[in-house]
């Protein structure tokens, strides 16, 4: 039963990863009607809301487009920095929303900006502690229930950044609409990259709770 679960959150997560580059490749082809970079858009999301002491920078790969409160930088991918589409502009906006977020310090990423020392401290133990509590299940059990508190750390983290995502993306696009950057179909194009990008956030919540759900299982399956 619980294989069964871990294959379908498996078969999702490829499904759902497979449907965002897609999109974002569909879209990262439709130019905006104004000629603005992602940069521009990142740009003029901050000063139309007051936000000066955040730079727009730029960062390698692809998808790793992030905002990083501890230096306050919106940091955007190449193909986000300095191309004009919809989908350069979609990300650049909601990235720039996280930034509005901590500004206006909306709960839920506080709560996420708060549990980052705790988790990742917690990451570097969940492997060993979980492999150590197995092997001794049946001897030391306290182990093992340190292991799934470590590992439910991680799952609270995954569930918070739901809200977090879903609230980043509401505030880019009723912005893109609101200052003329997108419009009609535009912005329900802008709209449908970042669904996309938010259900790769739910599979992996989603596979989190599954994961805790399983060592749960173990550990109340010890000595019947
Ligand atoms: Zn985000």
């Amino acid at each position: 039963m619980v294989y069964i679960l871990f294959i379908a959150i498996t078969v999702i997560s490829y499904l759902v990863q497979h449907s965002l580059q897609n999109k974002f490749k569909i879209y990262s082809q439709e130019a905006l009607d104004v000629p603005m970079t992602g940069r521009d858009v990142a740009t003029k999301f901050l000063q139309d809301n007051g936000i000066n002491n955040v730079n727009v920078t730029s960062v390698s790969g692809q998808l790793t487009d992030h905002y990083n409160p501890a230096n306050g930088t919106v940091n955007l991918s190449d193909v986000v920095f300095s191309v004009n589409s919809v989908a350069a502009a979609a990300v650049a906006a909601h990235e720039c929303g996280h930034a509005l977020q901590h500004a206006q310090g909306y709960s839920f990423i506080k709560m996420r900006t708060a549990l980052v020392p705790v988790v990742s401290f917690a990451s570097q133990w969940i492997t060993w502690v979980l492999l150590a509590g197995i092997l001794l299940i049946e001897v030391f059990p306290m182990v093992m229930l340190v292991g799934i508190c470590l590992f439910a750390l991680t799952t609270l983290f995954s569930l918070i950044t739901l809200p977090v995502e879903v609230d980043a993306s509401r505030r880019a696009v009723a912005w893109l609409e609101k200052s003329g950057i997108t419009s009609g179909i535009k912005t329900e194009h802008a709209k449908d990259a970042l669904h996309a990008a938010a259900y790769t956030y739910v599979v992996a919540a989603l596979s989190s709770l599954a994961t805790l759900m399983y060592y749960v299982m173990i550990f109340m399956g010890r000595r019947r």
